[in-house]
């Protein structure tokens, strides 16, 4: 069988994703959601997708009656991946989000609640849970090969250009930097340590509080405490460029992936030598895997569900929170 997905929001990252789907075997592009007539005439040349797989976001809700159609993959701004969840979920179709899954946890907790409502699965766009040199690094965690595990750090970051985009816009993005890219290095924290964090402790600084309005942070340093005893510390900003780095100390060896999120290839290496696994474009093998996970009920290397999406969203929570009042917030996830 065949994932049958209509792209909504047909922004820079859905014509990725759409692009990278061509090389698809499990999984193909077959309508959009849309809010521009020229976007979606475009679209269906590209993709040839048929007029009755076409939708806006006032009539999508119809996506109920097609039969022709599994799965929406929402990549609109962060703070309307919930609104729209919840309806394609009532639609009855499968919801793929992009990251960040919501712009809260009380927003990810409603999504995760509509799509079991649905009878519907729910995952997020975390491709590097596929990613293989990544899984190198986290099988030899689970193999011990780097003993005792007792640091990560995470840097994510890039200079921000355009002021007038929604990713500077609190009502579309839900926050700054720690929304956007931020949120790599508390995924990473939690996939390369293989644990979730008890504590997080955060500092925040604003050098342009011009184009980085109340709401949307520029800078910001935070600390996560795990049960094991290990630590990480990551930096997440919209101010600073090359930043993308992974690292991992145990008591017997280390990772260091530079870069360690973008689109690839990845590139790293550990005590014992470079990471040498083939690159393949992450958006194709995780449209590959949801396909099986949707369509066969496989299961993903790392969790890429909406509980998981959740543990994210927990810990942004608290970091904006540590932020505030300069306290150390504990978690429970
Ligand atoms: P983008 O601005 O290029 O695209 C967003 C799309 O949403 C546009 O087509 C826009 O027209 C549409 N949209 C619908 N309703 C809108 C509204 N009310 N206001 C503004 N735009 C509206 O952004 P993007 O870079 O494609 O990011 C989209 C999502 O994908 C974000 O959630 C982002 O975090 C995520 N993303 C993920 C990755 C990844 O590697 N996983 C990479 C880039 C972006």
């Amino acid at each position: 069988p065949v994932l049958r997905v209509a792209m909504m929001g047909l922004g820079s990252y859905a014509n990725r994703v759409a692009d990278a789907m061509k090389s698809c075997v499990k999984a193909k592009i077959v309508g959009v959601v849309s809010g521009t007539p020229e976007k979606i005439t475009d679209w269906q040349d590209r993709f040839g997708i048929p007029g009755k797989n076409c939708y806006t976001y006032e009539n999508f809700d119809s996506l109920k009656s097609n039969p022709d159609i599994d799965a929406v993959y929402i990549t609109t701004p962060n703070s309307l991946h919930r609104p729209y969840a919840v309806r394609v979920a009532a639609a009855g179709k499968h919801v793929i989000s992009e990251k960040p899954m919501a712009v809260n946890a009380a927003d990810g907790q409603l999504m995760i609640d509509a799509c079991k409502k649905a009878g519907v699965k729910l995952l997020v766009g975390y491709r590097l849970h596929f990613e293989a040199r990544t899984l190198e690094v986290v099988r030899m965690r689970q193999a011990g090969e780097f003993g005792k595990i007792r640091f990560f750090q995470g840097l994510s970051g890039f200079r921000i250009g355009d002021p007038t985009q929604w990713r500077l816009n609190k009502q579309l993005a839900g926050g700054g930097s720690m929304m956007d890219i931020g949120v790599y290095s508390i995924n990473g924290a939690r996939y390369m340590l293989g644990e979730d964090p008890i504590w997080v402790t955060a500092q925040e600084t604003k050098t342009d509080p011009v184009k980085f309005k109340a709401g949307i942070d520029e800078t910001i340093q935070f600390q996560l405490g795990f049960p094991s005893g290990a630590v990480a510390s990551c930096l997440s900003t919209y101010n600073m460029n090359n930043l993308d780095r992974f690292f991992l100390t145990g008591e017997k060896g280390f990772a260091e992936m530079v870069p360690s999120t973008g689109y690839g290839p990845l590139k790293g290496k550990t005590h014992k030598g470079e990471l040498t696994s083939p690159h393949i474009t992450h958006q194709t093998q995780q449209m590959e895997q949801f396909a099986g996970i949707l369509l066969e009920g496989k299961s993903a290397p790392i969790p890429v569900d909406g509980e998981e999406g959740l543990k994210d969203l927990k810990i942004i929570d608290a970091i904006y929170e540590a932020v505030k009042t300069g306290e150390k917030v504990m978690l429970k996830l």
